[in-house]
């Protein structure tokens, strides 16, 4: 079956039609190498960054946006936002501060994307 999907590795966003001919993984409407690699990575295992927001402990903000340092799997997606629910960061957070590691058994760790100071300063 084939499938349609809109390439994401650079901002052209060409139009990509993906299909598997006998085993072999089949991508056109790509204009460069990393349009057929996105193809493949799309059609055979998709992956996603996770960007979302945790609660802070005694932060001058009470949350903190949070993103994964790499794609998880796409099946994989509302477990990592489940485990992100359960952080309670404690202030002061660093941007690129580690919040969670290995979430949801993915490999990829969740990181501050924000800074958020201590209540008291
Ligand atoms: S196929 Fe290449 S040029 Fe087209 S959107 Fe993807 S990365 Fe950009």
């Amino acid at each position: 079956m084939k499938k349609e999907f809109v390439c994401i590795a650079c901002p052209v966003g060409c139009r990509l039609t993906v299909w598997d001919e006998g085993g072999e993984v089949k991508v056109a409407g790509n204009t460069c190498p990393r349009g057929k690699a996105y193809g493949v990575q799309e059609f055979t295992a998709p992956m996603r960054t996770v960007t979302s927001s945790a609660p802070v402990k005694h932060g001058d903000q009470a949350m903190c946006s949070v993103k994964t340092d790499a794609p998880v799997p796409k099946d994989k997606v509302p477990d990592v936002l489940r485990a992100i629910r359960m952080i309670q960061i404690k202030a002061p957070v660093k941007v690129g501060e580690c919040v969670l590691r290995d979430v949801a058994g993915t490999g990829a760790n969740v990181v501050a994307t924000r800074r958020v100071r201590d209540k008291k300063r």
